[in-house]
């Protein structure tokens, strides 16, 4: 694929009524690429009552088509995949864009086989190459990067939560918004969904407002150890423990404690991963973190590729001397 693009579409995410942060990342990832090839950039907003969002995703400066569709069928991914199939044919992309998440794995991949485009997942970040994009993904958990080349004229692409800075959602000038309905496309059922239940608590509030987050990866051993965190944590002001996935599948941390791509998307001033291995799913909810420190055995370890402090040591007795050290200079009055 030649840098010499017409249009981007952004297919956005959403929920009550506002464009999801990752949506406002795709922008910026769609503007990188203007900048390059000068092409227009427009949404995508998808849903039952996307109006709202779409108007709030066009103070950003961009162009914005609201798809409205039945409530009964927003939860089907072969549908959404047709509405967008149907979209593109109008649209006219030379590139997609959407978030790496359950809703854009589910119908992306699908998308770009019936538009006979390349699909590209997991990019974190793009450049040209001899008048070529090429798409940056990270392999083998962090360790590598993939540089890849499209071989088609139409590439769709799935960017990780994280990857991008979000776009001001105040533009000196509003993109238009078209109000479009697509309730003629036929169903085509092959799942059923029985319910869509809302995980964890939403009232608590500590990750989205705390300065310093300590958070727990496999690498801390067991339950008990996630208390020289908490003490840790203690000792600062606006601070939170969270952790990685694993620990919240052992239920060692309630589940609005993970962060990451299944999880929350956090940009405290400090993110300190304690025996956290940086997996890219892990990295989405936290790669917007002001400072990050690491701590870990492993001096290859992922998470190090993205830290500003890399402290190559056992987390529990690590983090047990830096209680220690902060209590001991309290006490001291320092
Ligand atoms: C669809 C999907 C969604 C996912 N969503 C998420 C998500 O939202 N959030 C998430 O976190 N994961 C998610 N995951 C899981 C993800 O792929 C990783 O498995 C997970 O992030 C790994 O967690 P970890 O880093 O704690 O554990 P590990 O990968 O096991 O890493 C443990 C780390 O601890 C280090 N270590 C070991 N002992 C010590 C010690 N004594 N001191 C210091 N360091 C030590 C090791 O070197 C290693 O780097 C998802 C996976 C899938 C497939």
């Amino acid at each position: 694929m030649n840098s010499r693009l017409k249009k981007i579409i952004v297919i956005a995410e959403y929920s009550d009524d506002r464009p999801a942060q990752v949506t406002l990342e795709l922008i910026t990832c769609a503007r990188e690429i203007r900048k390059i090839a000068n092409a227009d950039i427009q949404a995508v907003v998808m849903g039952v009552r996307p109006e709202s969002a779409a108007q709030i995703l066009s103070l950003t400066g961009t162009d914005v088509v609201s798809i409205e569709i039945d409530v009964e069928k927003e939860q089907y991914p072969l549908f959404q995949r047709r509405i967008l199939e149907s979209a593109m044919e109008e649209l006219k992309p030379d590139i997609i864009i959407a978030a790496h998440t359950s809703m854009g794995m589910d119908f992306l991949p699908g998308l770009a086989v019936s538009m006979g485009a390349s699909c590209i997942t997991g990019v974190k970040k793009i450049t040209v190459e001899s008048g070529q994009f090429v798409f940056v993904r990270s392999v083998w958990n962090g360790k590598f990067d993939a540089m890849i080349r499209s071989e088609k004229a139409v590439t769709a692409v799935s960017v990780p939560p994280g990857s991008f800075k979000p776009a001001d959602g105040r533009a000196a000038k509003k993109g238009t918004v078209s109000l479009w309905k697509n309730s003629d496309i036929a169903e085509d059922r092959r799942i059923r969904i029985e319910s869509v239940e809302k995980k964890g608590a939403s009232s608590d509030s500590s990750l989205d407002d705390a300065d310093v987050i300590v958070s727990a990866g496999r690498g801390i051993g067991k339950e008990e150890n996630l208390e020289v965190l908490r003490e840790f944590a203690g000792l600062l002001r606006k601070s939170a423990v969270a952790g990685s996935r694993p620990l919240i599948d052992c239920g060692w941390l309630p589940y609005r404690r993970q962060v990451g791509v299944t999880g929350k998307t956090v940009s405290p001033k400090i993110y300190i991963a304690c025996g956290v291995s940086g997996s890219s799913q892990h990295i989405a909810g936290m790669a917007g973190s002001e400072t990050i420190i690491a701590v870990n055995t492993d001096p290859g370890a992922a998470i190090f590729n993205i830290s500003d402090f890399c402290v190559i040591e056992d987390v529990v007795p690590f983090m047990e001397a830096l209680v220690k050290l902060i209590s001991t200079s309290e006490s001291q009055g320092c």
